[in-house]
C-alpha cells in the first residue's frame, strides 16, 4: 500500500498514466475458481493450460482429393490405380506404391503417401479398376496437415492471464479440456450519489420533479461492470449526506473487492463521497491533468474481516467524465484484478479532421471514425461537454490530445476504440 499522498491537499493535477500505473501496483489478483468451459467466456485464466496431446494429433488431408507418393509422379498426367478409400475417422493401409488413395478433408494419410492433390487436378478414367489421370506434379507435404502442426504435445496453448474469448475456447475444446481454474469475478458495489437524482421508472418523465434528473450513471456503469464479468451490488442512489454517504460505504466494505460510485467528488459543499470515505480509511489521490474526468478519486477502507482494505474509487458525477474515467481507471483496474497483464486500450493513430488548441489538461474527444481505407480520419462530436451523453453513443471511441499539443487537421492522433 502506498503512503498517503500529499497531492489530496494541493491542487497540483496527476498525470493519468502515473494514476494508471499506481491503480494497477494496487489491483493484486483475486483468488481463482474451477468452472466449466462452456460458461467461461471473457473470463482469465487463473493457471496456464497445457495441452497433453498434439494437434492434429496424427497427419491428414486438408483437402478433397488423392493421397499419393511423390515418387510415382515425376511428371504431369501420370495415370494410377485407385487402392483404397479413406474418409475421415478412418484407419488407412499403407499406400502401395504405384497407387493414389481416394482420401477426404481430415481423414489420415495412409503411411507410404506424402502428398495429397486436390480432385480439381485429376481425372478419373472409366476403364475395370479405378483409375485416376493427376494433371499436376505435386510436391512433397501438399494439402497434408502436419502432425502437431497447431499444437504441440506439453505446450503452453494459452497462459495465466488470458482472457477467454470465442477462440480460444475452441482451442482449449480442441486438446479435450472442459475444466478451467479461472480468476473470480470482482464483486462491486456501486451507489450514485445527488439529491437530483431520480430512478427512471419510478417517475413518468413528464412527472419528472422540477430540478430533478434521472440517474442515467447508474445504467450505463452497469453495463461496462457487466461487461468486465463483475458481480454487481447495487445500492442504488444515495442523497448528498455525509452520515448516509459512510453508512452505505461502512455497509458494502465488508462485501466487496470495489465500491464504485459517481457524483459527490468535487469540490462543492454538497461533495460528502471523499470526507465519508477517509472517516473510514484512507483517499489516496484525487484530482487527473485529464479532461473530462479531474475529480476521480481513489481510496480505501480496511474492513474487520478482511486482510486486504477494500478498494474505492468515485467517479464524478458528469455523464461523460464518469464514462470516461471508468474506461480509461477502472477497466483496467478490474483487469488486472483478474489477472490480465495487458490492460492498457487497443489505439491507433488517425488523422484528426478538426482541430483543437492546447489544453493544460490531456484530453478525451469523442469522436467517429469516419471514410475508409486511406481516408480514413476522426471526427469530434459537436458538442464535447462533459453532460452531453449523447456524444458517447454517436462516438466510436476517444481521441487522446496530449496536454499542451495543438491539433491541425491532418495531425496523426491517437484514437482509442470504445
Ligand atoms: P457532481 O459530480 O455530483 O457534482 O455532479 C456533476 C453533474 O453530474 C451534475 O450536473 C449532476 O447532476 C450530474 N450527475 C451526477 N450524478 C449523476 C447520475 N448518476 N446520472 C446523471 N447525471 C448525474
Ligand atoms: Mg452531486
Amino acid at each position: 500500500m502506498f503512503s498517503k499522498d500529499k497531492n489530496i491537499s494541493s491542487s497540483k493535477l496527476l498525470p493519468l498514466d502515473e494514476v494508471v500505473q499506481r491503480l494497477l501496483d494496487q489491483a493484486d489478483r483475486l483468488e481463482s475458481e474451477a468452472i466449466d468451459s462452456l460458461s467461461a467466456i471473457h473470463r482469465v485464466l487463473a493457471q496456464d493450460v497445457k495441452s497433453a496431446l498434439a494437434v492434429p494429433g496424427f497427419n491428414n488431408s486438408a483437402m478433397d482429393g488423392y493421397a499419393v507418393s511423390t515418387d510415382d509422379i515425376p511428371k504431369e498426367n501420370i495415370e494410377l490405380p485407385v487402392s483404397q478409400y479413406i474418409a475421415a475417422g478412418d484407419d488407412p493401409k499403407p499406400l502401395p506404391p504405384k497407387t493414389a488413395a481416394r482420401i477426404f478433408t481430415g481423414a489420415p494419410i495412409p503411411k507410404g503417401a506424402d502428398a495429397v492433390v486436390i480432385q480439381e487436378q485429376t481425372q478419373v478414367i472409366e476403364s475395370t479398376e479405378k483409375r485416376i489421370r493427376i494433371h499436376t506434379v505435386p510436391v512433397v507435404g501438399q494439402n497434408i496437415r502436419r502432425v502437431g502442426e497447431d499444437i504441440a504435445i506439453d505446450s503452453v496453448v494459452l497462459p495465466q492471464g488470458s482472457q477467454l474469448n470465442a477462440a480460444s475456447l475452441g482451442l482449449i475444446a480442441s486438446i479435450g479440456i472442459t475444466n478451467l481454474k479461472v480468476t473470480r469475478r470482482p464483486r462491486v458495489a456501486i451507489f450514485s450519489t445527488g439529491n437530483e437524482l431520480v430512478t427512471p421508472g419510478t417517475v413518468q418523465p413528464e412527472d419528472l420533479p422540477k430540478g430533478s434528473i434521472f440517474n442515467s450513471n447508474r445504467y450505463f456503469l452497469r453495463g461496462l461492470l457487466q461487461d468486465l464479468q463483475c458481480e454487481i451490488k447495487d445500492m442504488g442512489v444515495i442523497p448528498d449526506q455525509a452520515d448516509a454517504t459512510r453508512r452505505c460505504l461502512a455497509e458494502v466494505a465488508p462485501d466487496c473487492d470495489l465500491i464504485l460510485t459517481s457524483g459527490g467528488v468535487s469540490v462543492g459543499e454538497e461533495d460528502h463521497v471523499k470526507a465519508a470515505v477517509e472517516s473510514l480509511g484512507e483517499l489516496h489521490f484525487w484530482r487527473l491533468a485529464m479532461k473530462p474526468g479531474k475529480p476521480f478519486t481513489y481510496g480505501c477502507i480496511p474492513t474487520q474481516d478482511k486482510i486486504k482494505p477494500t478498494h474505492f474509487m468515485g467517479l464524478p458525477g458528469n455523464p461523460i467524465s464518469s464514462f470516461v474515467t471508468f474506461l480509461l481507471l477502472v477497466r483496467p483496474f478490474l483487469l488486472r484484478l483478474q489477472g490480465v497483464h495487458h490492460t492498457e486500450p487497443l489505439s491507433i493513430q488517425v488523422p484528426a479532421d478538426f482541430k483543437c488548441l492546447p489544453d493544460k489538461r490531456r484530453c478525451f474527444l469523442r469522436v467517429q471514425l469516419q471514410g475508409t481505407g486511406g481516408n480514413q480520419r476522426l471526427v469530434p462530436f459537436a458538442n464535447q461537454s462533459s453532460g452531453v451523453l449523447t456524444s458517447a453513443v454517436w462516438a466510436d471511441g476517444l481521441a487522446d490530445i496530449p496536454a499542451g499539443q495543438e491539433v491541425s487537421a491532418g495531425d496523426m492522433v491517437r484514437f482509442i476504440p470504445f
